[in-house]
């Protein structure tokens, strides 16, 4: 089992839903997401994040593979909806929507038992780094 975060070998979620920037995050045209990243949608005046809208829906600012190894190009600026996706039981609870994103990129979901094993390796790793010094 990998010890690396589930997310950077999924990116499931970033290539099956629409990414959309809530009011404050555009008003004033000030957001910090660079243009070319943004598409005017649903309505003038509202924005989602590029290539999300689309039926074959993948995020503008998604890298890599999904489903192997992936990353966000605007991670500290990412949107609040993106900081707010948490995977499934990273906090103990189910999040149907992590489910579905992985289900239909032919991924399993997430169960507790990852975050416990992920949990267990980080605190491993702590006690040898504290050994260390
Ligand atoms: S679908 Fe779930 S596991 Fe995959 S990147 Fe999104 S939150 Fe992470
Ligand atoms: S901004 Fe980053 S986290 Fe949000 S959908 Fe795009 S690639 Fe995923």
């Amino acid at each position: 089992m990998s010890t690396k975060h589930p997310c950077l070998m999924c990116g499931a979620c970033c290539a099956y839903y629409r990414v959309q920037l809530e009011q404050n995050e555009v008003d004033n045209q000030n957001h910090s997401i660079a243009s070319h990243l943004l598409v005017e949608f649903p309505q003038e005046g509202q924005f989602s994040l590029k290539g999300t809208t689309k039926k074959d829906p993948r995020c503008a600012a998604l890298e890599g593979k999904i489903g192997e190894s992936v990353s966000c190009a605007i991670y500290d600026q990412r949107p609040n909806c993106c900081r707010a996706f948490l995977a499934s039981f990273e906090d103990g609870n189910r999040n149907y929507r992590c489910d579905a994103a992985r289900k239909a990129k032919n991924l399993p979901p997430l169960t507790p038992e990852i975050w416990i094993f992920l949990k267990k390796m980080m605190q491993m790793k702590n006690e040898v780094k504290s050994i260390a010094i």
